[in-house]
């Protein structure tokens, strides 16, 4: 029997951003155990914006889990919060009810800053440093400093070492900000695997005295970059059959939909969604080949393969839960596939 360190992590009751959550128990094992080994497991959901003080018990039902290398015998238990039934999920539990289909894929972009000191890493202590533009993707100590690329390279060695998807590293735009790329193939999957990458840096970052800020305008109304989390999409019949018309309306229920999308793209979005630095105005739906300056960006890859392939929603934003992300670019897909089996019917 070996001693594993189950590492319990869930989303708080905060909002209109939830925090990572995470406490330790220890359980033998003969082995590295499988999911259905794991035991539900109780936390205070008093302090937590979960529940009132006087009956403050909130469960937490084990849903994915992951190696843990940073620990001996660690193991990553990501969880959803359940009333203290165990079966009914609880009002802050998103993943609970979300939309998913495994033959749906989604590569999430998640840009951030790091922030030391109440200002982006690598900001003098007043003013600014030199404007935008040598920073993205850019190499040398002014431009990227020494400490930001060792947690970058650490935290892509921690997600592949846990089995996560990790798709891709590079510097952005602002001077301290840097982006990581996540892919899966459903919502759960690809969402449950971006919490735990964000988790892993958070923490990651402590030894550091550094923060990971995820807020997606944390330099206001300037002239730097805000943080994205670009929602890259493909559905089987995107991928497999495609076309222009096809494509022409789905881009017609998603401009039918934009405020059900701004609403789970995350907060601030009007911060950062203003029509400049590669950004569409918030109010607005505008699609192009090419276009970073779209609310959706059509890759040349696509149009050029006979309008198939996959598609990137650049609104949604760095604070965004990708649950929510996912299931409401699932459901605008759906609302399509409906319109097209009715009008079948009706032939
Ligand atoms: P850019 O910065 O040019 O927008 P990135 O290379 O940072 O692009 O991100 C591209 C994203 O697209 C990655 O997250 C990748 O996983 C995702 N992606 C690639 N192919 C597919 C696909 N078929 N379906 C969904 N996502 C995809
Ligand atoms: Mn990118
Ligand atoms: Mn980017
Ligand atoms: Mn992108």
């Amino acid at each position: 029997m070996t001693k594993y360190k189950l590492e319990y992590l869930w989303l708080d009751g905060y909002t209109p951003t939830p925090n990572l959550r995470g406490k330790t128990q220890i359980k033998e094992f003969d082995s590295f155990p499988t999911l259905e080994q794991l035991p539900m497991w109780g936390f205070d959901g008093s302090s937590t914006k979960q529940a009132e003080g006087g009956s403050s018990d909130c469960m937490l039902k084990p849903v994915r889990h992951f190696p843990d290398s940073t620990r001996k015998n660690g193991i990553l238990v990501m969880c959803e919060v359940m009333m203290p039934d165990g079966v009914t999920p609880h009002a802050s539990n998103k993943r609970a009810t979300i939309i998913d289909d495994d033959n749906t894929w989604f590569g999430f972009e998640q840009e951030y800053f790091f922030y030391k000191d109440g200002r982006p890493l690598g900001f003098p202590t007043a003013g600014y440093p030199a404007p935008q533009g040598p920073y993205y993707c850019g190499a040398g100590y002014s431009n990227v400093g020494s400490i930001a690329r060792q947690i970058v390279e650490e935290h892509l060695d921690l997600c592949l070492d846990a089995g996560i998807n990790h798709e891709g590293i590079n510097a952005e735009v602002a001077k301290g900000q840097w982006e990581f790329q996540i892919f899966g193939k459903g919502s759960k999957k690809a969402a449950d695997e971006m919490w735990v990458a964000r988790y892993l840096l958070q923490r990651l970052c402590e030894k550091y005295e550094i923060d990971v800020e995820y807020h997606c305008k944390p330099l206001g109304d300037t002239d730097w970059n805000g943080s994205g989390m670009h929602a890259n999409f493909s559905t089987e019949h995107l991928r497999t059959v495609g076309g222009k018309e096809y494509f022409e309306k789905l881009m017609a229920a998603f401009k039918d939909n934009i405020a059900d999308h701004i609403a789970v793209y995350g907060p601030d979005n009007h911060m950062r969604l203003t029509g400049k630095h590669e950004t569409a105005a918030i109010d607005q739906f505008s699609y192009g080949i090419a276009d970073r300056g779209a609310s959706i960006r059509v890759p040349h890859s696509f149009a050029n393969n006979g309008y198939k392939g996959y598609l990137e929603d650049r609104r949604p934003n760095s604070q965004g839960d990708p649950y929510q992300i996912a299931s409401q670019i699932l459901k605008t897909i759906a609302s399509v596939q409906m319109e097209a089996s009715m009008s079948e019917a009706a032939a």
